[in-house]
């Protein structure tokens, strides 16, 4: 099985790149921010939980989305791997990763990473906000936390893959299609 990691910025191209890569691949595309807004659209108690911290830009406990990702490990069958998008984004929960993964006698495959600058990140999420209407996309204090909380938590993902051995970068600035071709040939 194929364990990657769809790593960037909010606003890289994770979701918008996902889907191709997933079918390409043969992989179950896991994101736990759409798994999330499907709890809190569910009213489940995990989902009220998670909506105030998202709301405000925060990360929500990493027990709560390392719970959702083994469960998904468990459940789906019949794919050649995953693909997570939006996760890990702390370290604990790479950690936390590596050891699921290990449970079940593999190793995370690669860590595939979108880089765009950050000016070109604000301007993303503002085109994706009028798009696709995501609560967390609208406020400009929500945008600039989410913004922090990734260069303070997720960005040492960078230098954690780069140790094992696993971290791709990819250019994600250029059209869907230039981008999805890079990705291609890294992953092929
Ligand atoms: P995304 O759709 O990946 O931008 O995620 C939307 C929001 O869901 C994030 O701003 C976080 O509040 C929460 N979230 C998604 N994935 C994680 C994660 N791996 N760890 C903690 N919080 C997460």
């Amino acid at each position: 099985m194929k364990y990657y990691v769809l790593f960037g910025p909010p606003g890289a191209g994770k979701g918008t790149q996902a889907g191709a890569m997933a079918e390409r691949f043969h992989l179950c595309h896991i994101s736990t921010g759409e798994l999330l807004r499907s709890e809190i659209a569910a009213g489940t108690p995990l989902g009220m939980e998670a909506k105030a911290l998202i709301d405000a830009g925060n990360l929500v406990p990493d027990e709560v989305v390392e719970g959702m990702i083994e469960a998904k490990f468990d459940s789906v069958k019949g794919v050649d791997g995953f693909l997570l998008d939006g996760f890990p984004r702390t370290v604990a929960q790479a950690d936390a990763l590596k050891d699921m993964v290990a449970r079940r006698g593999e190793s995370v495959t690669a860590c595939v990473s979108l880089m765009i600058p950050d000016a070109l990140v604000h301007e993303r999420i503002a085109h994706r906000a009028q798009l696709e209407g995501r609560a967390d996309d609208a406020r400009d204090e929500v945008v600039s936390n989410r913004i922090q909380n990734y260069h303070s938590k997720t960005e040492p993902l960078i230098a954690y893959y780069k140790a094992a051995g696993l971290y791709c970068e990819i250019d994600g600035v250029g059209t869907i299609d230039e981008v999805r071709e890079r990705i291609f040939k890294v992953m092929a």
